[in-house]
């Protein structure tokens, strides 16, 4: 069974800049849910925290799909390997509708988001950086929308080893366990 309806705009793999294990675990947390849920394949933290790994594996468990969450030490090293195009989100970059139609005709991306402040060669080995509108918001809005612009929204269809699915209702909160 699919993970969801194949999304038809690329892959998307997720490094993550300036995470602080232990210091803001939900912001990072919150960042992995927005990358699973609206189709990214897999977030890499650096500096790695193994705990923020164990909470999606769990969430995974229970909702389905192949995510996961994964430590990065050398990430200017993963950068520069990466065999696709590397969007680094900054508010200082061009804009995302500008450069859409070149996003949307890669095969990979690996999109880089940083924390309170990124280290400056990031903008040098990034291939584009694109900003999600001129203004500053959070990691968590500009992957968000990123994503939403190249995938859209996923349907309410199980995902992959899903132990259950929500069934969208107007009141109320109905799930549905697989069998
Ligand atoms: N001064 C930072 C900067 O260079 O964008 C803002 C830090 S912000 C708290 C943390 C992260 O959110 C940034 O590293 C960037 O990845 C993302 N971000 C914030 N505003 C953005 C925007 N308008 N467009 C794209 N990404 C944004």
């Amino acid at each position: 069974m699919p993970r969801r309806s194949p999304p038809s705009g690329p892959s998307i793999e997720v490094l993550r800049l300036g995470h602080r294990p232990g210091r803001d675990p939900r912001l990072t947390t919150h960042l992995a849910l927005a990358a699973r849920a609206l189709g990214a394949e897999r977030l890499w933290l650096h500096p790695p925290d193994p705990a923020i790994a164990d909470r999606l594996e769990a969430v995974a468990r229970r909702w389905g799909g192949r995510f996961s969450v994964e430590g990065c030490v050398d990430w200017r090293g993963m950068i520069r390997r990466f065999d696709g195009v590397v969007v680094h989100l900054t508010m200082y970059g061009r804009p995302l509708p500008a450069l859409l139609p070149k996003l949307r005709r890669a095969r990979r991306l690996l999109a880089v988001v940083g924390g309170a402040k990124v280290p400056a060669d990031v903008y040098r080995l990034a291939h584009l950086n694109v900003a999600v509108g001129p203004q500053p918001h959070s990691e968590v809005a500009g992957l968000a929308l990123l994503l939403y612009a190249l995938h859209g929204l996923p349907g309410p269809e199980r995902w992959a080893g899903a132990q259950q699915r929500i069934v969208p209702s107007a009141r109320g909160k109905r799930v549905r366990r697989a069998r």
